[in-house]
């Protein structure tokens, strides 16, 4: 079942670099499993059993189940996650012509860090609008092979790179498209309408504009002497997406679910499609259109919020609180903040572990160092949501705090064998906090755990991941 899940996830992230292209296959998805897209501009007409989509900018995208179970006496189980990540974006005018090379300025989308972004295989990647015939339309594009490179300086010429080096992103940063001959004069808006073309046989009169982002070719993948890493690039926070995505698909028909994934993340959730906007509110209103259902329902429902922690890294273990450093492999963890820079309570946290211990998948907690400020995480604020009287951060380890925006994205979150968590809001028969015998809020449906460690009488498979005939 790991290698399944984790294939799909990898399958996933190769198929989305940026946040269109992350939508775009959440929907292809959703599509194939039945799901039925909503148009923002038109009526619904939503049917109990109903099971719907809708997206907005191509980036966000909403999709829920309306389950046989009323929903003031139910409510809505929500997972939220994050469509973007940080990244290059090509800039409106990038032509550049220095020293014989055609570069392209770039701007920095979000907290990355710049340094792995050298000496990487780059492809570009995004929505183009153009026109034809008079009409205004929109296309994602992938250039999908490896089209550009940022070299890094010799260190012939920077005898100082190793000792600290401050990357100025303007002059440094400038992707290598080609190099240029005698007379050629780069157009980057003419490279688009070729790309358009061949790649999706469309000729375009004038391309208007666009939203491109530079990503690393180098696919995601298992890696590890005993396979027990998982690493690649927007695994924060796309992974978060495909486990919410399964979840969803994994629901009983009975309880209303939500899967919510929102671009703009990174840089603070607060346009038109991102988590502190509008979206979801507007969503959610149409499924309950009623304001005095609504403000009950919302009281029902409980969302996790659902993304990457910061596992303990070998070489800087100093960086958390000696009690409450994550790890890999060691189960999803509850992030916790007494200035609610997380949404999660006492409540909330105590009914996430009571699910996890019910489904004998391990847990853990995050607290931040007292002399570091905490993140914030996705969704942590969207207004339908803080509505949402109950909500949670849950959230899978990864070493490295920026690590999953890596171009390089050498990440290494998760498990690859042990506990990978997908929380299906499914089945909710109460309310969170009643103790009705075994009545509960949401399904937390756990892969269960593999063992660490390999068949102490050697007889087994030396390889982790399969499970030893002796335990
Ligand atoms: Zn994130």
């Amino acid at each position: 079942m790991h290698d399944t899940f984790n294939q799909g996830l990898i399958e996933f992230l190769r198929a989305s670099p940026t946040p269109f292209h992350a939508t775009a296959s959440l929907a292809n998805r959703l599509q194939a499993a039945g799901y039925q897209r909503l148009d923002e501009r038109d009526a619904w007409q939503l049917e109990p059993g109903g099971r719907y989509y809708v997206t907005r900018n191509d980036s966000s995208l909403v999709a829920f189940q309306i389950g046989s179970r009323t929903l003031l006496e139910g409510g809505l189980r929500l997972v939220g996650a994050h469509t973007d990540s940080p990244c290059l974006r090509v800039k409106p005018q990038p032509d550049l012509q220095r020293n014989g090379f055609w570069q392209l300025g770039v701007e920095v989308y979000g907290g990355a860090l710049l340094a792995p972004w050298f000496d990487r295989d780059l492809s570009l990647a995004g929505r183009v609008t153009y026109s034809r015939d008079g009409r205004i339309e929109s296309q994602l594009i992938d250039f999908r092979q490896p089209i550009a490179v940022i070299p890094n300086l010799a260190i012939h010429l920077n005898r100082e790179a190793n000792q600290g080096w401050a990357i100025n992103p303007q002059n440094e940063l400038p992707p290598i498209l080609a190099q240029l001959y005698s007379q050629e004069t780069p157009d980057f808006r003419a490279l688009l309408a070729e790309q358009l073309g061949r790649e999706h046989g469309l000729v375009a009169d004038v391309v208007l504009d666009y939203e491109l982002s530079f990503y690393d070719t180098q696919p995601a993948a298992v890696i590890g002497l005993n396979h027990d890493f998982i690493t690649g690039a927007r695994l924060d926070n796309l992974l978060s997406c495909f486990a919410g995505l399964q979840a969803l698909l994994a629901s009983g028909p009975e309880q209303s679910c939500v899967l919510v994934c929102t671009d703009h993340e990174e840089v603070g959730s607060s346009s038109h499609c991102g988590a502190d906007g509008p979206f979801l509110e507007q969503v959610l209103r149409r499924i309950v259109p009623e304001p005095d259902a609504f403000s009950r329902c919302i009281s029902r429902s409980l969302l996790i919020s659902a993304d990457n922690a910061h596992a303990v890294h070998p070489n800087y273990a100093d960086k958390h609180d000696g009690n409450h450093g994550p790890k890999l492999n060691a189960g999803p963890v509850i992030k916790v903040n007494n200035n609610q820079r997380y949404a999660t309570n006492s409540e909330t946290a105590g009914f996430f572990r009571h699910l996890c211990l019910e489904n004998e998948v391990p847990v853990q907690s995050f607290v931040t160092r007292s002399d570091l400020a905490a993140a914030r995480p996705s969704a942590r604020s969207p207004p339908a949501s803080s509505e949402c009287a109950r909500w949670i951060s849950a959230c899978r380890p990864s070493p490295c705090i920026r690590s999953g925006n890596w171009p390089a994205a050498r990440t290494w979150p998760i498990w690859s064998r042990c506990s990978p968590l997908s929380i299906a809001a499914a089945n909710c028969r109460s309310e969170m906090g009643a103790s009705r015998g075994s009545r509960r809020l949401v399904i937390i449906r756990a892969i269960r755990r593999s063992p660490a460690r390999p068949c102490p009488r050697r007889c087994c498979s030396p390889t982790l991941r399969k499970r030893p005939a002796h335990r």
